[in-house]
């Protein structure tokens, strides 16, 4: 049996949508029926081919990691999931076996393998993955939504690695995942939450999704933004989420003593940091990679619980006008592009 799928074919620029063999569930895995995806940061360095990309993807794959969809088939021993249950999949599969796998730590594993860079992945009518690495995903909640939840696991992730309730936080970097961050940020009862960028039209984004304040820095004061949300010794909590040296340093500098800070932003190259702030102020830097297990039920509670995250998905396209989804990805002029795998 084919399918149709986007594949990185050979190791240059672009994608392929082709037909490739339809995965069969070994022991252990489930076969998933996509219904819709969305476009990563991620998947766009694979479509450019940039350094990340080369040293990491070896073509042909089929890429992609964000995705809901329904159970289609299930491999030998597999018992808990019944064909047609409405899935999402965690897209780091992990080793079960090192110290921080079998500490529940499964973010710190040391031998990850990621679903659509390692593996065979979700831009395609089916993806296989291990049974342990689906989610059931509540049926109340909207498909476009839970298409994005790899994302908003992130979001999730670095938002409420510390306290949020009555604090000021400031977000540097207005992607999709500080837009998701913002929303979550201000649900979880922040009293500000101010968002950095030098982009106007995810400014306006992370503002419709409840940032209480905006600074674009290219002509915009963030002192006056805090002083016009009362803020008077700094920020309690920092999410950087540009990677960009510059945001970070702006962030330490606006923090309080004593604040803290979780780190997601991967930039392509060393940063030169101010060290004084960090140790002056007594800062808290958590680094954060991927999701915890637990995130995925807790983004799922907050959707059921009223944050309505689609003010973050800009565009949507069916998978044949894959171009056009990266284009709007290329153009700066976007949020979250969704992909629909159905007729
Ligand atoms: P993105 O690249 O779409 O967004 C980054 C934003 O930062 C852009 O809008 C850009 O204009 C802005 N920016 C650039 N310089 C800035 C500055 N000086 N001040 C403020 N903003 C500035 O990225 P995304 O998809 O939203 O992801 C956010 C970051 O998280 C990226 O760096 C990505 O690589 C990283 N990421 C990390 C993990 C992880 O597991 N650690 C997972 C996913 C994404
Ligand atoms: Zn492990």
């Amino acid at each position: 049996m084919k399918m149709n799928a986007l594949v990185k074919l050979k190791p240059e620029k672009g994608l392929v949508l082709m037909q490739v063999d339809k995965p069969t569930p070994g022991p252990g895995e489930v076969l998933i029926k996509v219904h819709k995806s969305a476009i990563c940061g991620s998947d766009v360095h694979i479509y450019d081919w940039n350094d990340w990309a080369a040293s990491h993807v070896k073509p042909p794959m089929v890429i992609g990691h964000e995705y809901v969809g329904e159970i289609a088939e299930l491999g030998e021993g597999v018992t808990d999931y019944q064909i047609g249950e409405r899935v999402s999949g965690e897209g780091h599969i992990t080793c079960g076996k090192c110290r921080n796998c079998r500490s529940g730590n499964i973010q710190w594993c040391k031998d990850t393998n990621s679903v659509g860079v390692d593996r065979n992945g979700a831009f395609a009518e089916y993806v296989c993955i291990p049974a342990s690495n689906v989610i059931r995903i509540p049926t109340n909640l909207p498909e476009d939504v839970v298409a994005m939840f790899d994302a908003v696991g992130n979001a999730t992730h670095t938002a409420l690695m510390f306290n949020l309730i009555g604090e000021d936080v400031i977000i540097t970097g207005a992607g999709p995942i500080g837009i998701i961050a913002a929303g979550i940020c201000k649900y979880a009862g922040a009293r500000n939450v101010i968002i950095t960028d030098v982009n106007d039209y995810r400014l306006d984004l992370a503002k419709r999704m409840g940032a209480t304040a905006t600074v674009n820095i290219a002509r915009e004061s963030l002192e006056e933004a805090m002083k016009a949300g009362g803020i008077v010794e700094g920020f309690d909590v920092g999410l950087e989420m540009s990677g960009n040296g510059g945001a970070f340093n702006q962030m330490t500098g606006a923090m309080r003593n004593g604040g803290k800070i979780s780190l997601l932003g991967l930039g392509n190259a060393p940063i030169t940091v101010n060290m004084n702030n960090i140790i002056g102020k007594g800062l808290t830097l958590q680094g954060i990679y991927g999701r915890k297990m637990d995130n995925w039920h807790q983004m799922a509670y907050m959707v059921q619980g009223g944050l309505d995250l689609s003010p973050v998905i800009t565009h949507r396209f069916h998978y044949t006008e894959f171009e056009k989804g990266f284009e709007a990805m290329h153009s700066g002029m976007s949020g979250k592009v969704i992909l629909n795998w159905e007729d």
